[in-house]
């Protein structure tokens, strides 16, 4: 998910925008994300852009129990700073972690929050998949539990 940064680098640090999120905006190519909301505020710091964000997300799963389909609900917090370019120019230790899978930076005025909210999903995600806490496991025609695992 790409968005854009408008004004916001250019305007006085601590100035807040926010953007609120569509039901279908947020797309991970490892969850088949059905319908998302909440908000992102984006708030300019002298490193670049801070983003803090609060998602409600359901995600198609299939239960570990009864292996039926049902839509996981998770909730994502998050913080994370997008680098300005040239705050990483005057900082060569952080220019150092560029190529790192939690270092974020600003490019084209823009904010790429995939890996943001991949990283999220995954930390957020129960171990366990189960469509309600009481799931029986697999029934069989007659009714009878055969997997209680
Ligand atoms: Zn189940």
């Amino acid at each position: 998910m790409l968005l854009q940064l408008g004004d916001l680098l250019k305007s006085a640090t601590g100035t807040k925008k926010l953007h609120n999120i569509y039901y279908d905006e947020i797309i991970v190519d490892e969850f088949n994300i059905i319908s998302s909301s909440g908000v992102i505020w984006l708030t300019k710091i002298n490193m670049g852009v801070w983003v803090n964000t609060k998602i409600q997300l359901s995600i198609a799963s299939n239960c570990d129990r009864c292996l039926e389909k049902y839509n996981q609900e998770i909730h994502l917090e998050s913080d994370d700073i997008f680098y300005h370019f040239d705050y990483l120019g005057k900082n060569p230790e952080l220019y150092d972690r560029i190529d790192g899978p939690e270092f974020f930076y600003i490019k084209d005025n823009m904010i790429e929050l995939t890996e943001s909210f991949r990283q999220n999903i995954l930390v957020n995600m129960p171990i366990k998949l189960l469509c309600n806490l009481n799931c029986q496991g697999i029934k069989n025609k007659n009714n009878r539990i055969t997997n209680t695992k």
